[in-house]
């Protein structure tokens, strides 16, 4: 088998590399291999509609099921790439059959990050990646009354609004001081533990793992502090690896993810990589090689490819931004917070409808915006312009945004 671009992983991005090959007239050979045994689908759902019963699974699929074959795209799925022979310019799948290629896409995402204490592997233990583990979820929760859930990153937060929703006993441990710690701003930390609390959760921080209790199934939790919380089903959300072993082992370069320059071409001549597994230098922090874990990231590295291979080569430079749902709670993202020196809240959290913006050196770089559909619109600009504007204009909820003078 040979095609003119073999993508490795069915998911978003990959998906989405296919997609726009086609749509700027791409007319070579197209093969989109997936482990998993669906046609791509979108996994922000899973830990949000999809897992509280509000979205058919029809509904997650980013293309109908035909979509491909009528775009002259080969879906190989349950297939998955183990090796990477970039001078030969093949891959080898798991059951021997090689397929070789013009261009290659790495498109893998990554794996839960699995916990490392004893039980770890209990039944009842879950990550929340793929179709296939909201549906593990989803077929147990019948027969479980109390869940802990570990992580209080957006995944967990997430799951844990669904399952209370869903009448669970739910108990949310974070290991930092604060939930969201890694992307984003105290005042919306402690926000959304005040949320999640008056929703009933059992929100404990500085509180850590040490050993998941059971015979055949989970029964409860030992935690650092050495009490014992009950419960059923534990949900792991502590961030993903990278699956970017083949990759490495075929020699390119990276750790954390496979490093790709500004085109997302790694170091391997016509091999790139896209998404959650790219790591990339973001002028959305100061130059700092990072990965993002987003629709928007992984959507605008497969356009850069695309576009790259059509033979119109442009930098990777996209504003990123991001969402989460959570009960009532729509908080949209744009811009990064990392290395913020200053934030100002504008809005009143206790309405439950506010902004946190971040600034460094005095610029605007990143905001969060909860039920503030307005500020949202209208900070991408000013996030991509760096806008310098006074605190207290910020602050000032009775202007809009993009009415404030800059300075
Ligand atoms: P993926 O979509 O994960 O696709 C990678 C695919 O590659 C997978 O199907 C994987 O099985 C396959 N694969 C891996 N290795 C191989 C191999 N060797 N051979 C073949 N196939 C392989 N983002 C947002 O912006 N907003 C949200 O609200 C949001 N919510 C989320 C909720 C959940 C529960 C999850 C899991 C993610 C969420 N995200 C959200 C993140 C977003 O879904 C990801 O950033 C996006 O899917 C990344 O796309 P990707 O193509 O890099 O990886």
């Amino acid at each position: 088998m040979h095609f003119d671009v073999v993508i490795v992983g069915a998911g978003q991005g990959g998906a989405y590399a296919a997609i726009q090959l086609r749509q700027l007239g791409f007319e070579g050979t197209i093969a989109l291999i997936g482990r998993e045994s669906e046609p791509p689908y979108e996994r922000p759902p899973l830990s949000k509609e999809y897992m509280l019963g509000e979205k058919e699974w029809e509904r997650l699929l980013i293309r109908p099921a035909d979509f491909w074959a009528g775009k002259g795209i080969e879906l190989l799925l349950g297939a998955e790439v183990t090796t990477v022979a970039a001078s030969e310019r093949q891959v080898t799948l798991g059951d021997g059959r090689v397929v070789g290629f013009g261009e290659l896409i790495w498109a893998t995402g990554g794996d839960p990050r699995p916990l490392s204490c004893p039980g770890a592997t209990l039944a009842g233990v879950h990550g929340v990646r793929t179709r296939a583990d909201a549906d593990a979820i989803l077929g147990e929760l019948s027969g479980v009354s109390r869940v802990c859930i570990v992580g209080g990153g957006y995944i967990g937060l997430e799951a844990a609004a669904v399952l209370r929703k869903l009448g669970k006993e739910v108990t949310l441990l974070e290991v930092l001081p604060r939930v969201l710690a890694r992307v984003a701003g105290p005042q919306l930390s402690a926000f959304y533990e005040q949320e999640h609390r008056a929703h009933g959760v059992d929100l404990r921080t500085e509180t850590g793992v040490v050993e998941i209790l059971g015979e055949d199934r989970v029964s409860g939790v030992r935690l650092s502090d050495d009490s014992v919380v009950d419960c059923q089903m534990v949900i792991v959300g502590i961030g993903i690896i990278p699956a970017v072993a083949p990759l490495l082992l075929a020699g390119a370069a990276g750790g954390n993810g496979v490093d790709v320059d500004e085109y997302c071409r790694t170091v391997l001549p016509h091999v790139w990589a896209i998404g959650d597994c790219a790591a990339h230098a973001s002028r959305f922090a100061d130059g700092a090689v990072i990965r993002l874990e987003s629709v928007q990231n992984a959507n605008d590295m497969a356009s850069c490819v695309a576009k790259a291979i059509t033979g119109d080569p442009q930098p990777y430079g996209a504003t990123p931004w991001f969402w989460s749902n959570q009960y009532d709670l729509k908080l949209q993202t744009v811009g990064l917070s990392i290395g913020h020196d200053a934030t100002v809240l504008r809005g009143d959290p206790q309405a439950r409808s506010f902004s946190v913006i971040y600034l460094k050196a005095g610029k605007m770089i990143a905001i969060d915006a909860v039920n503030s559909i307005k500020d949202y619109v209208q900070a991408r600009k000013l996030v991509e312009e760096g806008a310098v504007i006074a605190p207290e204009d910020l602050a000032d909820t009775s202007r809009p945004l993009k009415e404030l003078p800059r300075g």
